[in-house]
């Protein structure tokens, strides 16, 4: 293979090394009507506080308009720190009276996992499009509600996948739709790290997490593998470790599974909150390629069997939400829609069933749902 076959700049990186780089391939547009969509943040834990909010300073596309909090200290500071007038702030009461807010358009659900899907409905009936974050919900069963009120409202469904809009993620993708290193016939992707937080916070609390690991970081490993061959796996089997008891009282500490996907290509995830691990790694019948780290907020690092893949960063989030806002403006394309949302949560049941079956394989009848 020539390294023409790219499409793509070559340029001299550090040390010599070759250095593939594009152009970033989301939002390139500049937007033609000014037109931004009003977003509404609901809960202002950390991910709103020190991400969304600071990404929706940079979009294109939306902006960030109200917010909905149950604590009036909080909404007085975002107020003033965003210039969000006083009838753009709602608490978990009010939330309804949203529906008469011609300023808002976008809700975006940054709720526990087990507040997901009350909020993305409520959010669909008052006629306003719904991103929620992942995990979509804390069973398939509540991905299905929050995908017909959706479709029921007539509003739009994103989740909060950010990294389908990343453009190291992006170009993988690329590279496996165009076969640039030939078919893939194994993927491995870890998506980890060490919680040492409060032991009474909601991710280690299963009613208002839903699951430990496999719940919070674990869905990425699943994404990378399903991404990284562009197909929806066939079976699964799966192990659970738990070397901190004590802590991990009811969430899952580590959880391994392993993928069998169409045309014999398989794939291994590990996904834990007691290990460091942030990678994906895809072997093809002509090459390889790498990012690592490949799930944090970036930038990301990429290889190949070719050369370092490079791109400039921006704030994911900032992709992520202009991406969802040109969906919505101009019927681009949904990077990341319920269906997908729900393909996983399927698939995150089916990893817990094969653990309480003793590592039993589980059949996925998945097709396409939420390939995009
Ligand atoms: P957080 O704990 O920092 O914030 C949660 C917010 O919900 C807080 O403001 C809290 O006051 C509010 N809240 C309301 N009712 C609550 C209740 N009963 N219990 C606990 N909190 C309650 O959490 P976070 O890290 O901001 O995560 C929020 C959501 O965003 C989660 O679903 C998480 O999976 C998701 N997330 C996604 C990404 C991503 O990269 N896409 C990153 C971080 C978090």
């Amino acid at each position: 293979m020539k390294r023409r076959n790219f499409n793509h700049t070559l340029l001299k990186g550090i040390g010599g090394a070759a250095v593939l780089s594009t152009m970033p391939l989301s939002c390139a547009m500049k937007n033609p009507q000014g037109k931004k969509l009003g977003i509404a943040l609901v809960g202002l834990g950390s991910y709103s506080t020190y991400q969304l909010a600071p990404a929706l300073q940079q979009t294109e596309y939306c902006r960030l308009a109200g917010i909905v909090t149950g604590t009036p200290a909080k909404a007085r500071r975002w107020a003033e720190q965003y210039n969000i007038p006083e009838r753009n702030i709602y608490n978990y009461d009010s939330f309804d009276d949203i529906k008469n807010n011609e300023e808002i358009d976008i809700v975006y659900v940054v709720l526990p996992n087990f507040m997901h899907a009350e909020y993305s409905i409520r959010a669909a009936r008052a006629g306003k499009h719904v991103i929620c974050e992942k995990p979509m919900g804390m069973n398939v069963e509540e991905c299905d509600a929050i995908i017909e009120a959706c479709e029921n409202g007539g509003v739009k469904l994103g989740i909060g996948y950010r990294l389908h809009s990343e453009p190291y993620t992006q170009q993988v993708k690329k590279f496996i739709k165009e076969k640039t290193f030939g078919n893939t016939l194994y993927v491995s992707g870890d998506a980890a790290y060490v919680s040492r937080g409060n032991p009474d916070q909601w991710r280690l609390d299963i009613k208002r997490s839903g699951g430990g690991a496999l719940m919070n970081m674990g869905v990425y490993a699943i994404q990378s593998a399903i991404y990284s061959c562009g197909m929806n796996p066939i079976s699964v089997t799966a192990q659970e470790f738990s070397t901190r008891p004590e802590y991990f009282k009811e969430t899952d500490e580590t959880i391994t599974a392993q993928f069998e996907f169409p045309e014999g290509v398989v794939g291994n995830i590990m996904t834990s909150h007691n290990a460091s691990a942030n990678r994906l790694y895809v072997s093809c019948s002509q090459g390889w390629m790498e990012l690592q780290p490949a799930n944090s907020y970036g930038p990301l690092r990429g290889n190949t069997s070719q050369g370092p893949i490079s791109f400039p960063h921006e704030r994911q989030q900032k992709l992520q939400m202009d991406d969802f806002s040109l969906h919505i403006l101009e019927g681009a394309v949904n990077k990341a829609p319920g269906a997908m949302g729900k393909r996983d949560m399927i698939v995150v049941e089916a990893i817990y069933s094969s653990i309480a079956g003793g590592g039993k394989k589980v059949n996925l009848e998945l097709g396409d749902l939420g390939l995009v």
